[in-house]
């Protein structure tokens, strides 16, 4: 039996915990911040419930697969909902699309955007279907050593054939010309923390997920998973220190022997790091023992940070959907102001979660609990003033798009941008999403699983492979798991 600390209690920290202390372990996660869960935090306010972060249960697969290993199906255990319509957008020429669960609708809607639009939306997915079967055939469950690991020879001959390298704003165009065609299936890349035209298009796996899988809803929401999966480590006797942040990895020799923290030091045999990496890495440890030092990270495109708005309105809104989208017909400003020419976007696009549409206990009776989310750069000058002015901007827009004036009826408000994240989490420049998926930070370009410097030291979460993404970081967790079994560290 090991006596493995974990830093951290965001999604990675809890999987990689559950999984440590199933195999027999001795696993304690501590924690900075009050709650389980990480960017998937609850915010509790005056009678409403807000999920801080993650809003979005896609990729049903992806969770089964873990839940299963404690044999759990994922389906009753989550009491999942799957959303009809799955999202609803907005656009500024007043055209209102619903993106329907039954994917024969969706057909007619591309059919009424473009000629031919249903059969190209079938071809079009066919291709992100076989991006899918090729990721989970081999490219998502797996750690990479090498250059040679990612461009195989198979990998590189599909690469080329599905256009998997490209960026991903090329591989829709190839098939759509319609502007509010190419959006419905563009926006996905966002919760890459990309921009269409840098995220490669092997990421289209996700609109085959969209279209065919659907979007749901778990009980109790996004935080609602992350509690489920707190008591599944709880039950396996996973120990959890809250508001207790760790200030050092000691590292004697090769190796990690203790994590030092405010109140006491924990001796460890192995340690996780589930905090931001760039945290981890370059707060935590002594520079002689870092792997990826502040040049290395000067260098990275970091994904997109966001302006966020927690909202009680003292009124039901009957226009929005559980998930709602806001876009401009010029929305490239709007990416370039992000990754191009970093400052807060004049004329944004934005979403709008509302789910007191379909879940009463998150908002007072009569009322509505909305999550106001605009993508920006990190990085950015983020004052009181800044982020109020902001947050009056996005308003004016989402009640000239949607005719509802709810100023006046705003009984609960939160605002949370790049310092939130900074001293919240410890997000390195205040990103929300960690590193965007880029093709140079795809794969065997993410950080490693394990330190090159400290044998026992190793690394799960948002910028480890697979990336970023609640699925994605439960798999970074079920792969660190296996390599660490394979390895033979584990016995
Ligand atoms: C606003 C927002 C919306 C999102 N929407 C979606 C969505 O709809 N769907 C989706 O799939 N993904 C979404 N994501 C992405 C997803 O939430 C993240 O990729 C994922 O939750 C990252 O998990 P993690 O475990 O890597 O990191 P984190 O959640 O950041 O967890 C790391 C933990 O480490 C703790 N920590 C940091 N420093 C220390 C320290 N020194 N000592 C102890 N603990 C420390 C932090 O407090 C945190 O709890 C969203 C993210 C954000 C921010």
């Amino acid at each position: 039996m090991k006596e493995i600390v974990v830093i951290g209690a965001g999604y990675g920290g809890l999987v990689a915990s559950a999984l440590l202390a199933k195999e027999g372990h001795k696993v304690t996660v501590i924690e900075k911040n009050e709650q389980p869960g990480g960017k998937a935090s609850l915010l509790k306010k005056e009678g409403f419930q807000f999920d801080m972060g993650p809003s979005w249960y896609m990729w049903p697969q992806a969770f089964e697969k873990f839940f299963e290993e404690f044999g759990e199906d994922a389906s009753d255990y989550l009491e999942l909902k799957r959303l009809d319509p799955s999202y609803r957008v907005f656009f500024d020429d007043g055209e209102i699309i619903d993106i329907s669960s039954d994917i024969e609708k969706n057909y007619e809607i591309f059919d009424r955007l473009e000629e031919n639009g249903a059969e190209k939306l079938r071809q079009y997915l066919e291709v992100c279907k076989k991006q899918y079967d090729i990721a989970m055939n081999g490219f998502v469950y797996r750690t990479y050593n090498s250059i040679f690991d990612f461009f195989t020879p198979s990998m590189v001959a599909n690469g080329l054939r599905l256009k998997a390298f490209s960026n991903y704003h090329k591989g829709v165009k190839k098939y759509f010309k319609n502007h509010k065609a190419q959006k419905l299936l563009e926006w996905i890349t966002v919760f890459l923390g990309g921009d269409p035209r840098n995220v490669p298009g092997m990421y289209c796996m996700m609109s085959y997920l969209d279209h065919h899988h659907g979007i749901y809803y778990p009980k109790g929401g996004m935080n609602g998973l992350a509690q489920k999966i707190y008591e599944i480590a709880l039950e396996n006797g996973v120990k959890f220190k809250f508001n207790e942040a760790v200030t050092k990895i000691n590292v004697e020799g090769k190796l990690a022997n203790n994590v030092v923290t405010e109140n006491r030091e924990y001796l460890a045999d192995l340690v996780i790091n589930n905090a931001d990496y760039h945290h981890g890495e370059t707060q935590l440890l002594e520079e002689k023992n870092q792997t990826y030092k502040s040049n290395y990270w000067n260098k990275k495109t970091m994904a997109i940070s966001m302006h966020l708005a927690y909202i009680g309105v003292n009124r039901k809104i009957d226009s929005l959907t559980h998930h709602n989208y806001f876009f401009n017909e010029d929305w490239n400003n709007h990416f370039d102001q992000i990754f191009k020419t970093p400052q807060w976007p004049d004329n944004p696009n934005f979403y709008v979660c509302c789910p007191s549409r379909i879940d009463n206990n998150v908002a007072p009776e009569g009322m509505e609990n909305l999550f106001f989310l605009v993508p920006v750069a990190s990085d950015l000058e983020d004052s009181d003033s800044i982020r109020e002015s902001y947050f009056d901007k996005i308003l004016d827009k989402f009640e000239n798009w949607t005719g509802e004036k709810i100023k006046n009826d705003i009984v609960v408000k939160s605002l949370f941008t790049h310092r939130d994240f900074k001293s919240r989490y410890n997000a390195y420049k205040g990103t929300g999403l960690g590193m965007a998926h880029t093709l140079w930070q795809t794969a065997v370009f993410r950080p490693k699983h394990k330190s090159s410097k400290v044998k026992n030291l190793y690394y799960t979460g948002q910028y480890n492979h697979p990336g970023v993404g609640v699925p994605t970081t439960v798999i970074s967790s079920q792969i660190l798991v296996n390599e660490m079994k394979k390895e033979g560290v584990l016995a």
